[in-house]
């Protein structure tokens, strides 16, 4: 029987949640979109979240005290991000932390590495942040093709190349970044190193011009003879698992792929909330198309909620997930990005003028679609799956 029911502390977390994405989290992704460069690093709403609890890492610390205040279930923590998504997704993305990282290093790091970079994240100073760099000018979909390569050099890795769109890259303290150890080789040659803020030959960190999410930067940079000490090898030298760095990041991918499309939804339910609060304002209501086309963009959301939640609701129970995951995303972007179309011909001119959040969402939402595999991937995916063909 699938229960999606969640406990009065997740009840309690997610009003929390509204309130801080009421007050915190939507003025301040008006504030970056409006001015259409990424929030600063100093900017007080960071300070604010560190201050509030936020930013901290899962992993419990060398003594196993310290742990950040998380949700309880996959299900609960979807239910979390879909509503952060719906204040604003673009200033979750922002947020500070070991973000998209962090799994991989939990998974596949030593000790030592999750001290020295876990570590700053356990009680923090000031806002940090982490980054994964995966995609590279060459390689987006196709992430076994990544040519980034990494050289063994005396006691160290010479690393060399090229990426693009990388969430936070110009701030993180540290970026894990997939490289190759012969280009020829595919996936089985891939290895993640930690590259730390500062390092000689990380550099020409370029901030992406974006058509929405514009609180959070996507940075491209190169690797130019860049030089990390062997220990920055992710997992360390000993590890022999010939393909874990590429499968975990496989992984982290299949893993995020239902929180983007719990972000789908909340993004999807705010433009919904828009629609209905302009046909009340202007009088729309009493017309019957009108409130069909509401009802149906209601229904399909909570279709897309739900397939989102199985996907959860089977990771909570460690089965596999990945069709469900698939779908979660494939479906949820679609019908989020059905919605903010809705609101802006519902809303005409009014939204069409560039001052009106639905045109905000409209823009922001098509990111959902692409990041963390397209959605013509994830048909992919479902499809091959259906018919026993290997991924
Ligand atoms: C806002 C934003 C944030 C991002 N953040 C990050 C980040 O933090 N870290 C990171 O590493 N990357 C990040 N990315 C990159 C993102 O993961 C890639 O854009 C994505 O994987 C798609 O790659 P691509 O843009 O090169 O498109 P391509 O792979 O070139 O695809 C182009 C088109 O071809 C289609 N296509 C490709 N392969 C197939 C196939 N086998 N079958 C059918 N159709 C196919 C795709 O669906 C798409 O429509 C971000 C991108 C965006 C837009």
């Amino acid at each position: 029987m699938i229960d999606f029911a969640i406990d009065d502390a997740t009840r309690e977390q997610l009003a929390q949640t509204r309130e801080w994405g009421r007050t915190a989290m939507r003025p301040a992704g008006l504030e970056a979109d409006r001015s259409a460069a990424p929030l600063p690093a100093l900017h007080p709403y960071f300070a604010k979240f560190v201050e509030r609890g936020g930013g901290r890492t899962r992993w419990a610390g060398p003594a196993g005290r310290a742990r950040a205040e998380k949700p309880r279930s996959v299900v609960a923590s979807l239910l979390v991000v879909e509503e952060l998504a719906y204040w604003d997704r673009g200033v979750m993305v922002a947020d500070p932390g070991p973000g998209l990282p962090e799994g991989n290093v939990l998974a596949l790091g030593s000790e030592e590495q999750k001290e020295r970079f876990l570590g700053p994240f356990l009680e923090l100073d000031r806002p940090r942040w982490a980054c994964f760099a995966m995609t590279e000018p060459g390689a987006g979909s196709d992430a076994a093709a990544i040519a980034t390569s990494a050289r063994r050099d005396g006691d160290g890795w010479i690393l060399g190349g090229a990426k693009c769109f990388i969430g936070g890259a110009s701030r993180a303290d540290w970026i894990l970044v997939q490289a190759t150890l012969d280009v020829r080789s595919g996936r089985a040659a891939q290895r993640a190193f930690f590259v730390e803020r500062g390092t000689p030959g990380l550099g020409g960190f370029k901030i992406e011009k974006k058509m929405g999410l514009r609180a959070y930067e996507s940075t491209s940079f190169t690797l130019a003879d860049c030089r990390v000490p062997a220990a920055n090898l992710l997992g360390g030298e000993s590890r022999g698992e010939q393909r874990a760095d590429y499968a975990t990041a496989m992984r982290t991918f299949n893993a995020g792929r239902p929180i983007i499309a719990a972000n789908a939804v909340g993004m999807g339910r705010a433009a919904l909330d828009e629609a209905i609060a302009f046909a009340r304002e202007h009088e729309l209501l009493h017309r019957e198309r009108v409130r069909d086309r509401l009802e149906a963009m209601a229904r399909k959301l909570l279709m897309a909620r739900l397939v989102c939640l199985r996907a959860g609701w089977l990771a909570d129970r460690e089965r596999p997930n990945i069709t469900e995951a698939s779908m979660a995303k494939a479906l949820a972007a679609g019908v989020a990005q059905e919605a903010t179309t809705l609101g802006m011909e519902l809303i005409g001119a009014t939204g069409a003028r560039g001052d009106h959040l639905i045109e905000k969402l409209y823009r922001d939402v098509k990111a959902m679609d692409i990041v963390e595999g397209t959605g013509q991937v994830q048909r992919v995916i479902i499809a091959r799956n259906l018919v026993g063909l290997p991924r």
